[in-house]
């Protein structure tokens, strides 16, 4: 069969922060114009990026910054380098991160920004200049008490240093206008693993209360970047099995589970391909999908479980939607279907953000937190909402996803009403 993958559905606005938004306005009983206003942007600016490239051509590049709503606070979210990140996909991103917020009960509201480009491609010097032409366009809508950036796919800590040192020589020394940060310029101990940490904390809860064991458990993990990477190696670290992962050069699967240490090492920290790794056999990535697991968490890309791919086939007991929007509408109904739960994204994922708020705080206060307070504090924010969801699926009896956005829409409609008297 040739490894070649189903064409993905486009992540369309509608799409992502659409997903069951009115299965779950109905069950609270939210008026249809709160809905409306819900589900538009507060402010949306898409600018040029022009760079001279290396080759000393001139190339114009599109970005975006949308703020989909600051009711709970400023607003939050990671700036993501990608050639299909445009208006549509950067407001469903956005309005994700409202739910997220929300959800985790941390002061923020949600934003989300990309740049229309293939990372890729650019040399070190060409991505600090994408990454401060972009800056200097958005920097009006940017503030510790407005907009926070933070790193998303494709964009890491240094694209972060630079975002901070151009919005900082125009306004002054502002460490808490980013977030995700190098430590040496006002970042977290603990940010760089937070979301694959928060997505193993939601998983050990689940299985513990479902009977699904991470000890001794099967994982399949798609993507092994910072989240599916650092997530595979505490999972590892707490007897799971991670028997294949892949990356955007394919797969690879071990059934004795990998050595995820040293494929760490090589995949992670050396930035070589996976399947170049040693320990185990090489797969297309799309075959990934076809190995049978207890738990098996997409961590890379959105719409890869849908009507078309996988959503019938995928022979796991629980999907963890580590990365952003990766379940479809109709693929969520499929696993429904089959008795399969869906960990939602602004759930399992959340972990980045609330170190991202713990960062935030640590940058206003000039006090910089010991590593062990970041992860309790993690532990204990995520355990809470996880608990939330968990009660509310349960007692409304509704699969996770609508449960879990019941309860954010609630608290944002709620904020929206007290601040503006809607
Ligand atoms: P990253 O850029 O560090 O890593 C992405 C990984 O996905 C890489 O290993 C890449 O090779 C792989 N990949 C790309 N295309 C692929 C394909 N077709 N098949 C298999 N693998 C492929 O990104 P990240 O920060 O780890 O983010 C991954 C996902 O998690 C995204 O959806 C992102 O929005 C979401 N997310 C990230 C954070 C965070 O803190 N980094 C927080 C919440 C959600």
């Amino acid at each position: 069969m040739p490894d070649t993958a189903p064409e993905r559905d486009r992540l369309s606005a509608g799409f992502i922060a659409g997903n069951q938004l009115d299965a779950a306005a109905d069950l609270i009983g939210l008026e249809s114009s709160m809905r409306q206003l819900l589900q538009m942007p507060f402010r949306s600016v898409a600018v040029e990026v022009p760079v001279r490239l290396d080759s000393g051509e001139l190339a114009i590049f599109r970005g975006y910054r949308v703020q989909h709503n600051g009711a709970r606070g400023p607003c939050k979210g990671g700036v993501r380098y990608h050639p299909e990140a445009d208006e549509d996909e950067v407001l469903g991103l956005a309005t994700t991160m409202t739910w997220k917020t929300a959800l985790l009960e941390i002061p923020f509201g949600g934003a989300k920004g990309g740049v229309q480009v293939d990372a890729r491609h650019l040399s070190p010097r060409e991505l600090e200049s994408v990454t401060r032409q972009f800056t200097k366009r958005i920097a009006l809508m940017l503030g510790p008490y407005r907009d926070i950036p933070a790193p998303d796919m494709n964009t890491n800590q240094q694209v972060m240093a630079w975002m901070l040192d151009e919005y900082s020589a125009k306004f002054g020394y502002s460490p808490a206008v980013v977030t995700g940060k190098p430590i040496d310029l006002g970042g977290s101990l603990g940010r760089e693993e937070a979301t694959g940490r928060g997505v193993m904390y939601v998983m050990q809860e689940f299985g513990r209360d479902f009977d699904i064991p991470i000890d001794g458990g099967r994982v399949v993990i798609q993507g092994f970047g910072n989240v599916g990477a650092h997530l595979a190696r505490l999972l590892h670290e707490r007897g799971a099995r991670v028997i294949a992962v892949s990356d955007v050069d394919g797969a690879l699967v071990n059934e004795q589970g990998l050595d995820v240490p040293r494929l760490f090492e090589h995949a992670y920290q050396e930035r070589r391909p996976v399947p170049e790794f040693d320990g185990g056999e090489a797969i297309g990535g799309e075959e990934i999908w076809t190995v049978p697991c207890e738990w098996l968490v997409p961590a890379a890309l959105g719409s890869v479980i849908s009507r078309e791919a996988h959503a019938e086939t995928i022979q796991c007991r629980c999907v963890v939607e580590a990365a952003n929007a990766p379940v479809t509408p109709v693929g969520d109904k499929i696993l429904a279907g089959r008795g399969i739960p869906v960990l939602p994204d602004f759930l399992a994922n959340a972990g980045g953000v609330v170190v991202s708020y713990f960062e935030w705080t640590q940058n206003l206060q000039q006090h910089p937190w010991a590593l062990e307070k970041v992860t309790s504090e993690l532990h204990r924010k995520m355990v809470a909402a996880y608990e939330a969801v968990r009660d509310f699926a349960r007692d409304r009896d509704v699969p996770w996803r609508i449960a879990a956005l019941a309860i954010a829409l609630e608290r944002v409609a709620r904020a929206e009403r007290l601040r503006a008297g809607w």
